[in-house]
């Protein structure tokens, strides 16, 4: 199948991305509006030459630093309450006109608090509402997850949790680990995730991307994670990759996320296709799509051209991604059926079960 037949294909599938943060999916437009209206320096209030400050350009150097300069700038850009819950309902507008039809969309309080200088709680609060009346207006579920930082402090993650804890009966499901997990460990974060789990939080770390395989491992031992993202590197572990099949452990895998931080050296060289003929229960998500330029449609078509993948293999990722949603059993069950008549598929009893 050419591209763009291929391209069709996934754009015209119901879709589902389990692993996108809201600070990487703002509209070039907005931000550009945003730096006119605030005052915020940039060479020129133009698309292309704020473009290359805030996406990875063809041919730019790729590493974890470079990647993350990106997000640098974009840090700049949460003024006001407004400005959040703008860039909150078009996150979800912009999912729904590429047909997600469940998103779990992520952010760090961090991040969209420190030039407010308002606290977590008000700033979830305000992602909640925007998001719920989005989701509301374009016909598509989303539930949200907190992150918090390892290389931040303790404090702050105990704040993150706090908020999420407040928030569960609003759309929150789940915590998250993220930042810089090659120099800073998870274990000062215990705590906070098995308190999160007890209290009926999903849990999901960033683990196998920039640190080594024995972080994925930590995460599922010792932080009681269900889902892993990226959790790429697994694939220098042979013994953690029948682990992860074994217990069911759910990959949120990002290929261009990973292509572009130089995590992996090559298209040639990422290991989804790999992981996934091993069983490992991978799924197919975007990161950051503005800082990738890319949106879910466009990783499909790639897992397919690039990472040797068939469609009846993406569809099957969907599904996997239904039965790894942050959702309780019963919401969790109707919606990977709605997915398997979708997709046309059944899960496993030789039945397509009928729509609810
Ligand atoms: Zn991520």
């Amino acid at each position: 199948m050419k591209d763009n037949q291929l391209y069709q294909t996934f754009r015209d599938l119901p879709k589902i991305d389990l692993h996108r943060h809201l600070e990487g999916s703002v509209r070039l437009e907005t931000l550009i509006e945003i730096a006119g209206d605030s005052g915020i320096e940039m060479p020129e209030y133009d698309a292309e030459t704020l473009r290359p400050f805030v996406q990875m350009m063809p041919g730019e150097t790729r590493n974890m630093q470079h990647f993350l300069g990106k997000f640098q700038t974009l840090r700049q850009f949460y003024r006001s309450p407004e400005v959040i819950h703008r860039v909150a309902r078009e996150a979800v507008e912009d999912a729904a006109a590429d047909r997600i039809k469940y998103l779990e969309l992520r952010f760090t309080p961090a991040a969209l608090s420190n030039i407010i200088n308002c606290s977590y709680d008000e700033v979830v609060d305000w992602v909640c509402e925007a998001v719920d009346e989005a989701a509301q207006a374009n016909d598509i579920t989303v539930r949200l997850i907190l992150s918090m930082n390892r290389n931040e402090s303790v404090e702050k993650g105990e704040q993150v949790l706090a908020a999420a804890l407040k928030c569960q009966h609003k759309g929150v499901v789940a915590v998250d680990l993220a930042g810089n997990e090659a120099n800073f460990p998870s274990s000062p974060f215990l705590d906070i995730f098995r308190r999160a789990k007890a209290a009926g939080l999903g849990v999901t770390i960033h683990a196998g991307e920039w640190g080594d395989s024995a972080n994925i491992r930590e995460a599922v031992d010792d932080l009681g994670a269900a889902r892993i993202g990226h959790g790429v590197r697994a694939i220098e572990n042979g013994e953690l990759v029948k682990m992860l099949a074994d217990r069911g452990i759910v990959l949120e895998i990002c290929p261009t996320s990973n292509y572009q931080s130089g995590v992996v050296d090559s298209w040639a060289a990422h290991p989804l296709a790999d992981l996934w003929r091993q069983r490992v229960l991978t799924t197919i998500n975007t990161d950051d799509p503005l800082v990738s330029g890319i949106t879910l449609t466009d990783e499909m078509v790639r897992a397919v051209s690039h990472l040797s993948l068939t469609v009846d293999d993406i569809k099957q990722h969907t599904l996997t991604a239904a039965q790894a949603a942050f959702l309780p059993d019963s919401e969790r069950a109707a919606l990977v059926n709605k997915f398997a008549v979708w997709l046309g598929m059944n899960h496993g009893n030789g039945e397509i079960p009928p729509a609810s």
